[in-house]
This record gives C-alpha cells, structure tokens and sequence, in this order.
C-alpha cells in the first residue's frame, strides 16, 4: 500500500510506470502474507516489484511501449517474473522504456519521456534516467518499488542505473531465460535486476535465474547464492583496466572516479595490473550492425495479423505497410532499415559478417585477459552523468545518442556479465557509476567486488 501511495504521487512528474496493477499487487499481497502464516514463504515473499514492459505478463499490459503492440495482454508470463512470482514477489505494474528497448534515454517509447528523479544541484533541468530500462531505475532511485527487472541488449540495464544511483546488472547470457521477452536482439538480450544495492541485486538475480527448457539458450548451471558472497575479502584478486577505455573526449572527473574505484579495490585487498583489450574501439560500429540486423528480423512478426494495432488496407500488403508505418516510432523504423540494409544481399558480407567476425576478436581480448589471470575489469559504466530531456537528439544525431554505450556494449558482444554501481557524485551533484565485467558466469566475483564499492 506504501508504495502504491507512492506511485500515485509521483508517477505523474516521472512517468516510470506505464500501467499500475493495484489490484492485482494487493491480491498477490495478501496471498503471500497467508503463505508467510502458514510458514512457508519464498525467498521473496511480499516483496513489491515493477517490471519493465518487455517482459510478457499474463492477462496485463504487455507492449514493449510501442503502439504496434496496442492492446496485446499476453496468455503466458514470461519465464523471469514467473520465477519472481514463484518465489513470492509482488507486481506493483508495467515500467515505461525505449519502444522495444531501442534506446539510450527512454524518449523513444510511446509513452514519452521517463524522467529522472535526480536533478543537477541548484537546476530545475529535468533530466533522463538513462535507457532503455529508465523505467526501471527511475522508480527504483524513487522509492516507486522495492526493485526492478530490466534488460540489456547494449547497456540497458547498466547505462540507466548508472543514471539513477543504482545497482544492475546484466548476467552472463544464458544465465536467464529470454522465454517471454520480447525479442529485440536474441544473440545479445539478457534480463537482470536494477536495484538500491548490490546486496538488494544479488538477490533478484538468484530469484530471476535459471535453466529453461523454453530457451535453448539458457544455461543448465547451479545458480549460486550471490547474496554469500558479499563482504568477502578481495586478497588475491587481480582486476584489470584496460587502457581503450580511457577514450576521447572523457571528462576528467570520469577519470577521477575510475581512479578512486582503483584505489578501493587496491585497499580491499585486489592487485591492480593494467591490460588491453585492443579491439574495443570497433564494439560500437559492430553492435550498431549486428544489433539493428536481429531487431529487423525479430519484428518482421508484427504484421497487424498476430498482435496489436491493426491499420485496415486495400489488400494484405497494404494492411501490412499501414500497420507498420502507423505502428513503430522513428527508431525503431531506423534500426529496421540498417537491419535490413546490412542482411541484404550484396551487403551482407561487408558488413554483417564483418560485425559477426569483429565481435569475435572483440570476445578473444576478454579471453586473452582472463586467461592471463585478471578476475575482472573495472571501467566507467558511462562516459557522462544523466543529460536533459531532448538535449541529445536521436532525430538529429543519432551517432551521439549511441556513444552512451561505448562501456557497455562490449560485454553483450562478448556475452560476458557486468555490473553498474554507484561511485559518486559529479561537479553537479548527479550520480556517477563504475563497471566491473566478469568471466562468464562468473557474477558471484562481480558482486563480491561491487560491494567494496558501493
Ligand atoms: N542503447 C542501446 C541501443 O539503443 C542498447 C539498448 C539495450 O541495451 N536494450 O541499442
């Protein structure tokens, strides 16, 4: 009831949730209150959640905030939150994001704009929350739920909370089922929590991992108990930075942070070793191919036959090119396009299998560096602290939008884990976060380490 107080006093200036579930939330409230009296509570047990409007939720709102999707309540919940539901969490409703998680500022969705609960010290600025999960870090940084879930595809888990002051992490592909998802790129897509702490994280991912037989992709590995994890020594660990990180144009205080997070590790008891990972400065071009190639196969399904919004035509084709044209915002409409572009014939060695055999030197340096014994890698999560509302426009300069996920679109390249915590704050008082990537499902190192952090 708190937090539904609470949404209903905020949700109108930060436009988080798209639809809220007071119903229901009091409904699953009351059910796990009588499993508790009975003794038998899950590891979640009351727990009020909001989940990003990607994952599938059965009988409500379920539409990837585009409009193509206009009406579309699921008959199945995606594997994720029925693991969170299992283990007694309750949902609070569906979180505003990118259309189809394509974004860097949540101002793509079709439900406007998310605005960031944090402002610059002395400035009435609205500024973003980061996308394409900024539903998810805005509520989770304004007390509008207990946690979130959230994706990332290139950085959208770990870019808003960077954002926002809080926690996520994306696991190790495979580490959880994409089954329920809505697909935007299905060889780099991977669900995680964004939450106030790394402890608060490391129990939603327990929660939300596991093997499923619906996601061939998913992985028959034992999900630790990250929460165990937390407070152990850091001695004899070795975390890497790697030297392309430090790119052009960095503000200096972006530095100052990296080197305060060097410095408590280094106290923590972790040695410090420098090393390269040459190809990063092609992750970017590379997943801007590889990325918007998946998407414009992934939404060929919306048709104005099977889901949502249906725009009536002459005949088929027609009703098609209606549906469509009405139905998806502007970049989604571009990613289709380069999509299309780069898988066409004539183009499709230049430049898809090129971005396919990048992204393997791209995984190799990880490769090379944790074979030489680095247990992870610290870097910047982003390369600025949340711009204003409209200040970086897609329309005009889509290229700036993307250098948002310089840091973070190399660990989905490489399908490694990563997570984004708070180090601080910058010269405007705005919260600033570090990255630490790991060796694949390998998550229990990063939390350990993020912990010292925070
Ligand atoms: N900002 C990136 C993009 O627009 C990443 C999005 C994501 O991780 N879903 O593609």
């Amino acid at each position: 009831e708190a937090y539904i107080s609470a949404i209903e006093a905020a949700n109108e200036k930060l436009n988080a949730y798209i639809k809220v579930t007071p119903e229901k939330a009091l409904q699953m409230a009351e059910a796990s209150d009588a499993r508790l009296a009975g003794g038998k509570g899950g590891e979640l047990e009351g727990i009020p959640l909001g989940i990003k409007d990607l994952f599938a939720t059965e009988g409500i709102h379920t539409q990837a905030c585009s409009h193509i999707l206009d009406g579309f309540k699921p008959h199945y919940e995606s594997t994720v939150t029925q693991n969170l539901w299992d283990d007694g969490a309750v949902m609070l409703g569906k979180l505003n994001m990118d259309e189809f998680a394509m974004g860097s500022s949540n101002e793509t969705s079709y439900y406007g704009a998310v605005i960031n609960p944090w402002r610059s010290a002395g400035s009435n600025q609205q500024l973003v929350p980061g996308g394409s999960s900024g539903g998810s870090a805005a509520a989770v940084a304004a007390h509008l739920c207990a946690g979130a879930t959230a994706t990332d595809t290139g950085g959208s888990i770990r870019q808003p909370a960077a954002f926002t002051g809080t926690v996520g992490i994306k696991p190790t592909y495979g580490r959880c089922s994409r089954w329920g998802t809505v697909a935007f790129a299905s060889s780099l897509d991977q669900a995680g929590p964004i939450a106030r702490d790394v402890r608060d994280a490391a129990i939603l991912l327990k929660s939300m991992a596991s093997v499923d037989p619906k996601d061939t992709t998913s992985v028959d590995l034992p999900v630790p108990d990250y929460e165990a994890v937390l407070g152990q020594s850091l001695k004899g660990m070795k975390i890497g930075i790697p030297n392309e990180y430090r790119v052009d144009g960095m503000p200096d205080e972006i530095e100052t942070l990296w080197q305060q997070g060097i410095a408590w590790l280094k106290d923590a008891g972790a040695e410090i070793v420098n090393i390269s990972l040459p190809h990063t400065k092609y992750a970017l071009p590379a997943y801007y191919i590889v990325a918007p190639a998946e998407a414009s196969s992934n939404l060929a399904r919306y048709d104005g036959v099977r889901y949502g919004l249906r725009v009536d035509g002459k005949d088929i084709v027609d009703m098609y090119e209606k549906t469509r044209a009405a139905g998806f915002g502007k970049e989604v409409k571009r990613r289709i396009m380069i999509g299309t572009y780069v898988l066409s014939a004539g183009y499709y060695d230049a430049y898809y299998i090129k971005a396919q055999k990048v992204r393997t030197l791209i995984k190799r340096d990880f490769e090379l560096a944790f074979n030489a014994g680095v247990d992870a890698i610290l870097t910047p999560a982003t390369p600025s602290s949340a711009f204003g509302v409209a200040d970086e426009n897609l329309a005009s300069d889509p290229v700036k939008m993307y250098l948002n996920d310089i840091f973070t679109v190399t660990v989905n390249m490489a399908g490694l884990p990563g997570i984004a915590v708070p180090a601080g704050l910058d010269h405007k008082g705005l919260p600033l976060g570090l990255q630490l990537i790991g060796k694949p499902f390998d998550e229990e190192t990063l939390f350990k380490t993020a912990h010292v952090i925070e």
